[in-house]
């Protein structure tokens, strides 16, 4: 899907993985307008190798996810196929919760809640630089040369993306001031 010059967002995220999924609903249920730009929606809410949601690592990270009213916890709940609490033999420390859940079910779930929330709108594109105005920032420069604006607002990236290629790095700019790296600069136009 192409962008317009007429779209306009509060808040561009950039990547439809766990984390922007997250990022973008959000961000919506705090009213903000937000896209949320990904190579491919028809991915969103896909499960790696083990579709297993929580354990030992990440299991205080779902639950955290779920206080804040999150998704991630709400989708395996309704695509579970088994529920376990892992090592009840070993002490408190080490004791964690795990659902493996049926894939299909989990991406249709997030997939769902996406379409559900208000003020949501997901746009498939890459994202190859910050669209800026001086020192102000107007939104995204996607690869096929649209822009998508985004007023003033930070846009949130994917933690995958940032952890394997600093280069990738989108985030972080805000209302105030922004810092863009300095492989972006290049993007940059008025
Ligand atoms: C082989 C493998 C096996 C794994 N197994 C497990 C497991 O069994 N259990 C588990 O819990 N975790 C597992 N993980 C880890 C888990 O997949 C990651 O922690 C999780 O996917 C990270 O989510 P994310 O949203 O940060 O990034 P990602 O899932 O990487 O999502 C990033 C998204 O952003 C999009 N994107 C990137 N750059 C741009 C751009 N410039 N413009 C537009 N879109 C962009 C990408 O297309 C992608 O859709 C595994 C990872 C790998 C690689």
């Amino acid at each position: 899907m192409k962008t317009s010059p007429s779209d306009d967002f509060d808040l561009a995220v950039v990547g439809g993985g766990h984390a922007g999924v997250e990022a973008a609903l959000a961000a919506a249920r705090l009213g903000c307008r937000v896209a949320l730009l990904t190579h491919d929606p028809a991915k969103i809410g896909a499960m790696s190798c083990n579709p297993a949601v929580g354990g030992l690592g990440k299991g205080h990270l779902v639950k955290e996810i779920d206080a804040l009213g999150g998704l991630m916890g709400r989708a395996a709940d309704r695509a579970a196929i088994q529920f376990r609490r892992l090592n009840l033999r070993k002490g408190p420390a080490v004791r964690a919760s795990r659902v493996q859940v049926d894939r299909a079910v989990y991406a249709r779930a997030v997939k769902a809640a996406l379409r559900r929330q208000a003020g949501l709108r997901v746009l498939a594109g890459e994202a190859v630089g910050i669209w800026l105005d001086g020192r102000a920032v107007r939104g995204l420069i996607l690869a096929d040369g649209a822009r998508l604006a985004a007023s003033g607002a930070p846009e949130a990236i994917n933690s995958r993306t940032l952890s394997r290629s600093r280069r990738k790095l989108l985030a972080f700019c805000g209302h105030s001031r922004m810092h863009v790296p300095q492989e972006m600069h290049r993007c940059s136009s008025t």
